[in-house]
């Protein structure tokens, strides 16, 4: 007879059982708890017999590569290597079920390889958003959760023009923070990086080494005036120490690659750094490299292109012949821009002939506040944007303000890992993991339409006349009923179910918030994205005041 102690033992197990090989490390222990974590939010603890699963580590075609098979009554995921394991156990979850609490694998069976080796997110971390507000705990679920989908890169900014210096409270208090992140994402194997502007630097730094103005005909390239001209020999050193500095500030967590970026912040326009691009910011870029690589010598990195020759100055070109002449120190370059994706890398050979990554912006396309009014998808957008460059991007780092746009996160990444996959696809094995495979068709229907009315004005109201709100809500509530309370209450759900919510009580209402109908609603989403405490109102839901 079972004792009554077993039988609680017994029903209060994991509804899977890990098997692990005798000598392994510590990511392969955080794939195995990452893994086991979303398997219970999602099913409960085991009401039958748990399913084993057996992690492999056996070398095959590149990192982060893996297989699923099935072994007698096991499953086995094999790993090239522990990161290999953790992205198998992502897909072996997303392709899996719950019913009655017992995890059911899905028949997904074969291998994967990641096409792109940078496939990272940039998470900024201003303005009260939820990456510089939410418990780190919070943020360390996230950021695993992340890892489960393959991201395998996170850059980090620490915005130095707000302070005085690096004793600045304020400024040891972001960087607090910033190591936090960095922290916890390191332990999910993900890579950590600096997105740096080179030339801007501290409020407090002296006017006379200030940056000579630069052509901005087209009002793109941003400037809070606090750049210098690393033309000027003070200047240089003055980066430099800086640099140094911020580099040591980093030795607790370690760093694995810097972005540099060129504009908005950034710029010179004095005789000897200009054209910006592919003088000034070049060299400055490689001292700081050289820099970097004596404390970090694996340091990747990646140069930015953003807004090179807007207007023409000859800087793709000019980067071009650099790279020609000089020793390899960059791993990667990064083109994008506010609209079309530049022409240059495109048509021509990409500078160096090396891996070219994007910087999508996802965050903040057409709709203000940002996540103001839920979750903003944009499947078909992000496809469209794909097509024009998906023979040669290989990877990149999504611009993200808040987890509103997880979804489109989602989609941008697994572009890095399958070029050819499709936004659709992903979206679905979103859907099926996040809520149910029951409600595949009903949300995907949704998401149309909620793309469909996306676009605001400045003020929120919808740009065009909205179309099938009360459809797009009456999907969504139909797929409510159909998912269990865990699911419900779930984050990524009701920022989609708020979203339809929302869009249909504005059209009701000519686009003006009403506070009988959304008070609750907008309350709702600063709850979720720990927005009590904004600096700005770009990040939080219109307020009623
Ligand atoms: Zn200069």
């Amino acid at each position: 007879m079972t004792s009554p102690a077993i039988l609680l033992a017994l029903t209060l197990a994991p509804p899977v059982q890990i098997l692990k090989p005798a000598h392994h490390g510590p990511l392969l222990d955080k794939a195995a708890a990452i893994f086991t974590r979303r398997v219970e939010a999602r099913c409960g603890p085991a009401t039958s017999k748990p399913v084993t699963i057996d992690l492999r580590v056996q070398p095959s075609s590149a990192s982060g590569a893996y297989t699923i098979s099935t072994h007698g009554a096991a499953l086995r995921v094999t790993g090239h290597d522990e990161a290999g394991v953790l992205y198998g156990l992502g897909k072996l979850f997303r392709t899996s079920s719950c019913s009655d609490g017992a995890f059911r694998p899905g028949s997904w069976r074969g291998s994967s390889a990641p096409a792109g080796t940078l496939r990272g997110v940039y998470l900024a971390s201003h303005f009260g958003n939820f990456y510089e507000a939410a418990p780190i705990s919070e943020l360390e679920t996230y950021v695993e959760d992340l890892a489960l989908w393959g991201v395998n890169a996170i850059g980090f900014a620490f915005p130095n023009w707000q302070y005085d210096s690096y004793d600045d409270p304020a400024a040891q208090a972001n960087l607090t923070r910033l190591r936090a992140m960095m922290a916890v994402a390191r332990a999910s194997g993900i890579r950590v990086g600096a997105m740096v502007a080179p030339n801007q630097v501290f409020r407090t730094a002296p006017p006379e080494l200030r940056a000579k103005p630069y052509p901005d005909d087209w009002g793109r390239r941003g400037n809070l005036g606090t750049n210098l001209c690393p033309s000027l020999p003070a200047a240089r050193q003055y980066i430099l120490d800086a640099w140094a500095r911020l580099l040591d500030e980093y030795k607790a967590t370690g760093l694995d690659f810097v972005v540099y970026w060129p504009y908005d912040e950034g710029g010179c326009g004095c005789s000897q750094c200009w054209p910006w691009g592919s003088r000034g910011f070049y060299r400055i870029s490689r001292d700081m490299t050289e820099l970097a690589r004596r404390r970090y010598p694996q340091l990747q990195t990646v140069l930015s292109t953003w807004m090179f020759d807007t207007p023409p100055a000859g800087e793709w070109r000019e980067l071009s012949d650099n790279l020609e002449k000089d020793a390899p120190w960059i791993s990667y370059i990064m083109a994008d821009a506010h609209e079309d994706f530049p022409r240059y890398p495109l048509d021509q050979d990409v500078p160096g002939r090396l891996p070219l990554v994007n910087f999508p912006e996802i965050s903040m396309w057409g709709m203000s506040p940002w996540g103001g009014y839920g979750a903003n998808p944009l499947p078909a957008r992000l496809q469209m944007l794909w097509d024009q460059v998906k023979t040669k991007v290989r990877g990149g780092l999504p611009y993200s303000e808040g987890i509103y746009e997880d979804l489109n996160k989602i989609i941008a990444t697994q572009f890095y890992w399958d070029p050819n996959t499709t936004a659709a696809a992903t979206l679905r094995e979103y859907i099926a993991s996040e809520f149910s495979p029951a409600v595949v068709t009903e949300v995907t229907q949704a998401i149309a339409i909620l793309e469909a009315n996306h676009a605001r004005r400045g003020n929120g109201s919808f740009k065009s006349p909205p179309h099938d709100t009360a459809k797009a809500r009456a999907l969504m509530e139909s797929a409510n009923a159909k998912l269990s309370p865990q699911i419900q209450t779930a984050w990524r759900w009701r920022i989609l179910y708020l979203r339809a919510l929302i869009d249909d009580e504005l059209a009701k209402s000519g686009g003006i918030p009403q506070r009988a109908t959304l008070a609750e609603p907008f309350a709702e989403l600063i709850r979720i994205y720990h927005a009590e405490h904004v600096h700005t109102n770009r990040v939080a839901p219109p307020a009623f005041r």
